[in-house]
């Protein structure tokens, strides 16, 4: 097809496809020496109470930070990782380096936050999993209350035994589970019935659509939310741009918000500062919170 367009669009395109390859190919190396070289790092997003815009919690994101290729969001090299298996291995010190940050809070006397991480496809796979995750999170001494596994709706949805089993055995350990991406997956509902998730989040497709006019985007968003309390779970909207969504999203009795109007993902140190302003009880009411209030 390309070569249809003359000798010089073949070879543009080519050239292309070969930026493309290469690339994939510096980062399937740099994922090589990541771990050993300290290429990660992790990024924390808070999420706050729709009520009151209390910070409830945070999602840990990762990072690939390589002197070459610059600071690579997950988009880049996780799929990459999926398909080779190391994010199996990438999964394990996201969980024992979220331990860590946990304690280096509570060490420092800041607020107890829950944390999410999140989990895909490959790691879910592996039979011991939950039992490799439980010896981390012992051995750092952090309470697996305070922790909460991000599924998509896409795993959760499979009716393989092994999974609903997983789901089951993460929670008899007091971690919570969150169905993460929630109305994109083209699922059907059955797997609600199946585990009962502590968290729905709204997939920021959804949260988009809630703009002004858009009476379509609303009525969804308000059944999704109605149908997630019904069954007892609370519902986060990711994604949050602007605050007519917020005000929509609090009239709706969204329980919690997360998205770059109330915070980007943010470095430890800048999560930190903002656990400090939490620090003896006092809630952060966000400026932008209160002018949609
Ligand atoms: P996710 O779990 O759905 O995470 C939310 C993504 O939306 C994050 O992208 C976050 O930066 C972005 N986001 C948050 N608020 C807004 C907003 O208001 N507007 C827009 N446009 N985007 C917003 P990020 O950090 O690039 O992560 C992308 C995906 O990579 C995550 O989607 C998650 O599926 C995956 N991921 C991230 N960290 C990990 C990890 O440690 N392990 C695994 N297995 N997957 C991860
Ligand atoms: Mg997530
Ligand atoms: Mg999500
Ligand atoms: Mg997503």
């Amino acid at each position: 097809e390309a070569k249809r367009g003359g000798r010089s669009t073949y070879r543009f395109f080519e050239a292309s496809m070969n930026e493309a390859a290469t690339r994939t190919l510096k980062i399937q190396h740099a994922l090589h020496e990541a771990l050993g070289a300290d290429y990660f790092s992790l990024y924390f997003q808070p999420k706050f109470r729709g009520g009151n815009g209390e910070l409830t919690g945070a999602e840990a994101l990762l990072r690939l930070r390589h002197p070459e290729l610059g600071l690579l969001p997950p988009m880049e090299f996780i799929p990459i990782a999926e398909r080779s298996g190391q994010i199996v291995q990438i999964g394990y010190w996201v969980v024992r380096e979220t331990c860590r940050q946990i304690r280096r809070w509570k060490e420092s006397g800041l607020p107890a936050i829950k944390v999410a991480i999140n989990l895909s496809p490959r790691q879910l796979e592996q039979s011991d999993l939950v039992a490799t995750i439980l010896d981390i999170v012992r051995s750092e001494q952090v309470p697996c209350e305070q922790i909460m596994f991000e599924i998509t709706e896409t795993i959760a949805m499979q009716d393989a035994p092994k999974t609903t089993n997983m789901i089951r055995e993460f929670q008899e350990n007091n971690f919570e589970i969150a169905i993460d991406d929630f109305g994109t997956g083209y699922s059907s509902l059955a797997y609600l019935q199946r585990f009962r998730a502590k968290q729905l989040k709204i997939d920021r497709f959804f949260t988009n659509g809630l703009d002004e006019y858009d009476r379509e985007g609303s009525a969804i968003v308000s059944a999704i939310i109605k149908l997630a309390h019904s069954l007892e779970m609370e519902v986060v909207a990711e994604g949050v741009e602007t605050a007519s969504q917020l005000a929509k999203l609090k009239s709706m009795m969204c329980d919690q918000m997360q998205g770059f109007l109330l915070g980007k993902p943010l470095t430890v140190e800048e999560f930190s500062t903002l656990l400090h302003g939490q620090k003896g009880g006092n809630v952060i009411m966000l400026e932008k919170y209160r002018a949609s209030a």
